[in-house]
């Protein structure tokens, strides 16, 4: 229950409102550190994830690298204080533009995603006389058993080099200088909950580490994308992911040369449980056949229910649960689409107008999301320190 760690002045809340724990992403933060640790791994934070200053601060504090899908996400990262040698830029889209910037701050690695691309790379490389470190990132064509939006690692997704392209890509980078291979990058998709789909995948990266290693490639990283999952169901009893297990699974079945380093890129997990969106009540509507509670947040500040049927937990955030009765609501926003819905049938104490609601586990894909459709007020923020 969000209440009891919540110290709310109800009346004067401006809401819509992004709420977060910053003490549970630092116990979160100490948790994925120290796992990762026992294991030599590193963990490089996703920044799609949540790019709010005070959460990236935190986690920058923390000594995490990150892991960045545009050029403006590796200029924050920079400002933020993010090592460079610590900064891998992944995305199956990059423009000049981007690559130009990356080379110039002389990230640890693009995870390139096609022959294309890396010879874009290699072009404005040699324009810029400086060298690129290259990841190739490969589709292990690996079932995630996620939400089909989120997956990303099969032959009919768009990510990652087709596997037949990768002796040329291995050519390329021979016959140039400029390019140096520093790693094979994978990524499957994300909210990845069962973990025997990270056993999968460590069975494709050993296949493709040694069909590298045949070739003569040693490489010196093996990074192995992010995608572990939060339970959006239990947000306090499961408020941080079981890391220790997670990195368990890849110490055991991940085949590794001595020498070689083994790479995460984290965000859900690191970030997702210490959000709440505090909403409040605008209106009740009691229809024939159902009950609508219509909040003054909707699909502008959150957008997964709508973009994929996401599932988050809908609370009520008043201290007099004992003197209401349960009711059933289809919580909704203000947005004129009828995919803006938070949840359906939702039991919930009898609401009015003025109550305070908090949407759960918020904190990943959340913020970063919100969109101006709609012409919409900007979000408050609360943080708890
Ligand atoms: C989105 C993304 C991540 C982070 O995924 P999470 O599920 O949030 O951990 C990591 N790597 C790449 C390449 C991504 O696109």
């Amino acid at each position: 229950m969000l209440t009891s760690t919540m110290v709310l002045d109800s009346e004067n809340l401006e809401t819509p409102l992004y709420y977060y724990d910053l003490t549970l992403l630092k116990e979160t933060l100490i948790e994925v550190v120290q796992s990762a640790k026992a294991y030599d791994f590193h963990v490089h934070y996703a920044l799609k994830a949540n790019n709010n200053p005070r959460i990236l601060q935190l986690v920058q504090s923390m000594g995490l690298g990150a892991d960045c899908v545009s050029g403006n996400e590796i200029d924050l990262a920079i400002e933020t204080g993010f090592d460079s040698q610590q900064i891998v830029f992944a995305g199956v889209g990059k423009t000049d533009k981007e690559i130009r910037t990356a080379l110039k701050h002389q990230i640890l690695a693009f995870n390139v995603e096609s022959v294309q691309e890396l010879e874009v790379i290699a072009q404005l490389a040699a324009e810029m006389k400086t060298v690129a470190r290259i990841a190739l990132r490969i589709n292990p064509n690996v079932d995630a058993h996620t939400h089909h939006y989120i997956t990303t690692g099969l032959d009919e997704n768009k990510f990652g080099i087709l596997t037949h392209e990768l002796p040329l890509c291995i050519d390329l980078i021979r016959d140039n200088e400029l390019l140096q291979l520093t790693g094979l990058h994978f990524h499957i998709g994300s909210q990845i909950t069962d973990l025997n789909v990270f056993k999968s995948l460590c069975i494709k990266v050993n296949e493709w580490n040694e069909w590298f290693i045949n070739r003569g490639y040693e490489v010196p990283i093996l990074n192995v994308g992010g995608g572990l999952g939060i339970d959006y169901h239990q947000p306090d009893e499961a408020a941080i992911p079981d890391f220790k297990s997670f990195f368990a699974i890849f110490d055991e079945f991940l085949i590794r040369k001595s020498h070689q380093q083994v790479h995460f890129e984290l965000g859900r997990s690191i970030v997702g449980q210490c959000g709440s969106l505090i909403s409040r009540v605008l209106y009740i509507k009691n229809g024939i056949k159902k009950n609508f509670a219509i909040l003054d947040a909707g699909m502008t500040e959150l957008l997964r229910p709508s973009l994929y049927q996401a599932y988050h937990k809908i609370e009520y955030l008043g201290n007099d649960h004992d003197h209401k009765q349960q009711t059933h609501y289809d919580v909704v926003g203000p947005i004129c689409e009828s995919s803006d819905c938070f949840g359906k049938e939702v039991s919930l104490p009898e609401l009015h107008r003025g109550d305070l609601i908090a949407i759960r586990s918020t904190g990943a894909y959340g913020e970063v999301m919100a969109l101006r459709y709609n012409l919409r007020e900007n979000i408050s923020f609360l943080y708890k320190e």
